[in-house]
């Protein structure tokens, strides 16, 4: 079926709503210290924060609606963008992991990273640098990560990003939406001189995963949090075995979304990061407003996947609602 008509189709009744997640601030380990804390944004997009060290996971807030998106232009809602950032203390963001190009995770980054991270690298695909190409204003701040990533075979290297954090890029790949086809496959090709104008024109290109490593000052890794925005068939997105008997992820941040369009996840990521706490991103209906009351309406059997979350991990695992803040501390 066309994606245009499947998601007209779907207007009519794929939805199944979902139990109430959690919200509000979660706090795990002692009262005082530093904390690792984490914003859930919605869809991609988080802010995790150690000390000085702020990273973004790429926020997305315009949300078109299904049809709009499905038929027509989009474009990032700038006036709900400043509304959501203006919010958050980003302002000296160092870094904004971009996993992959779907409209969903970059189309708000341009005005995100212009205007309220202004200092902050972003790390992304080659395509996806070439998608935010000559029209955007951040030619010179974009790090490609193709020859850095690692994967289950190869350590790849950190990029380092000041004197107490780094980021190892990880090989992954992208689920299929539906009935194993990806909507808006490809790369872009070399770089656009005008902004997507479509969701089709966002392409979604090569997709990764992040390792994220806040640092002590003596070098030791204070904190490990493992970031995904999109599913993927494992071996892709899983990190170098050697890597995680070094120091296991902390903070394993997955994508229950389409979950079911392949094998072994969330299982082989479990198994694989040996996560102490899992946060669930981008599992709600993007396709609304923030505040609409269909946000937790979904296309994927939660239930299911968190089912099978819980035979293979028994440590504790959220599903936040837009705003949760998490503080961890040992
Ligand atoms: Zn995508
Ligand atoms: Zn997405």
């Amino acid at each position: 079926m066309p994606a245009a008509l499947w998601i007209l189709s779907c207007t009519a009744g794929c939805w199944a709503p979902v139990g109430p997640g959690v919200s509000g601030l979660v706090e795990r380990g002692p009262t005082d210290g530093a904390s690792l804390e984490l914003t859930y944004l919605g869809t991609g997009g988080w802010v995790i924060r150690y000390g000085a060290d702020v990273v973004l996971g790429a926020p997305f807030f315009s949300n078109p609606s299904l049809v709009r998106t499905g038929l027509g232009v989009i474009e990032p809602d700038t006036l709900e963008i400043d509304r959501q950032m203006e919010r958050l203390d980003v302002a000296d963001a160092r870094v904004i992991l971009v996993g992959h190009g779907h409209y969903d995770h970059l189309m708000d980054v341009p005005h995100v990273a212009r205007r309220h991270a202004p200092r902050a690298r972003i790390l992304a695909s080659h395509s996806t640098r070439n998608l935010l190409g000559l029209w955007s204003g951040l030619q010179g701040r974009v790090d490609v990560v193709e020859s850095f990533a690692a994967d289950v075979e190869s350590t790849g290297t950190w990029i380092p990003h000041g004197p107490s954090l780094r980021v190892l890029a990880l090989r992954s790949e992208h689920a299929p939406h539906f009935d194993g086809l990806e909507l808006y496959d490809g790369s872009a090709r070399r770089p656009r001189d005008r902004s997507p104008r479509t969701a089709a024109e966002w392409l979604g290109g090569k997709t990764f995963a992040f390792l994220v490593d806040f640092l002590e000052p003596s070098g030791a890794i204070a904190w490990r949090v493992y970031l995904q925005d999109a599913v993927s068939e494992p071996p892709h997105g899983l990190a170098p075995g050697a890597v995680i008997d070094e120091r296991p992820v902390d903070v394993a941040i997955l994508v229950p979304a389409t979950f079911d369009q392949v094998e072994w996840s969330p299982e082989a990521f479990v198994e694989n990061l040996r996560p102490a706490w899992i946060l669930l991103g981008h599992w709600e209906n993007f396709f609304v407003p923030l505040d609409a009351e269909t946000r937790s309406l979904t296309l994927t059997d939660q239930g299911h996947y968190e089912r099978r979350l819980e035979k293979v991990f028994d440590g504790e695992y959220w599903r936040p609602e837009i705003g949760t803040r998490f503080r961890f501390r040992r």
